[in-house]
């Protein structure tokens, strides 16, 4: 009996320890799409980054293109706005998630639950063509960056890479949480932002949005990009974390909802309310 009793408790403490509650069950059926958090979720439902779409390809030819679909979606239009605004360049897809998500993705330690793209640089020559991303090699302060495979130096294509930031900060389905990026692309990012004249607006959230990160490398060879749960799919399952962006708050009551109105009214003294009330009934209809 005693044995019994110490099993269930372990039990128990595994469930709540290893975050079982958070992977699709019959017990909770209005779960879909992403399930829990980036680092220990799920992707029940998604959409691939399409590889033919205009202006991106996929790095690799593999099963790790998925995300939920308003941030596939998203980051289709973003590629596709760079190549109408700098035609000649395409951007290169990394890892997402895999179609069924769930347990480590190796080497990352999110992209479980279709949140998380890794979009690698646009890339250029000395002389600023357009060249194909040779995959992730690491770009300085100056802009440049060795690819030993090939024997030469490659410089960072700021404007392209700006134009994909800019879409991505100013699409509200986007959603856009965190780009993770090191200092050093940051501040030539923001450098040239400000030289083109961009909006305060565009700015600020830009620099809100941008970081290097603590850990997992500090992404000087991609952007890592991190949306943020919508209201509606935090209901369905998917668990809010780390900042709130306030242009991105839950907008669940439109201004000038009837609503609203029930407010103001609340405050309106009881008698005036009355006194309102009869004269519309006494007032002759049609006008
Ligand atoms: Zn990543």
């Amino acid at each position: 009996m005693r044995v019994n009793v110490s099993v269930s408790l372990l039990g128990l403490t595994l469930v709540l320890t290893t975050g079982c509650a958070s992977v699709p069950s019959p017990l909770w059926p209005q779960w879909h799409g992403s399930i829990g958090l980036p680092g220990r979720g799920v992707l029940a439902e998604g959409k691939p980054v399409h590889p033919d779409a205009r202006g991106l390809r996929w790095l690799r030819d593999n099963d790790r293109h998925w995300a939920i679909s308003r941030f596939a979606a998203a980051i289709e239009r973003a590629a596709a706005l760079v190549a109408d605004q700098r035609p000649g360049a395409v951007l290169a897809v990394g890892d997402l998630s895999t179609r069924t998500g769930g347990g480590p993705l190796v080497p990352h330690f999110s992209h479980r639950s279709g949140l998380d793209a890794d979009l690698l640089f646009y890339v250029c020559s000395l002389e600023g063509v357009p060249v194909e991303s040779p995959g992730f090699i690491h770009f300085g302060a100056d802009g440049l960056a060795r690819d030993e495979l090939r024997g030469r130096w490659l410089r960072f294509d700021v404007e392209r890479e700006w134009l994909l930031i800019k879409a991505l900060v100013e699409d509200r389905e986007a959603r856009v949480q965190w780009i993770f990026v090191s200092d050093a692309i940051n501040a030539l990012l923001t450098e040239w932002a400000l030289a083109r004249g961009e909006s305060t607006q565009t700015l600020y959230r830009a620099q809100a949005i941008m970081a290097q990160p603590a850990h997992g490398g500090i992404h000087d060879d991609h952007v890592h990009v991190r949306t943020s749960c919508s209201a509606d799919e935090i209901v369905a399952g998917c668990e809010p974390y780390g900042p709130e962006r306030s242009w991105l708050a839950y907008d669940l009551v439109p201004p000038n909802e009837p609503s609203e109105d029930l407010a103001l009214a609340l405050l309106v003294p009881l008698e005036s309310q009355q006194l309102s009330l009869s004269d519309a009934i006494v007032a002759p209809w049609p006008p």
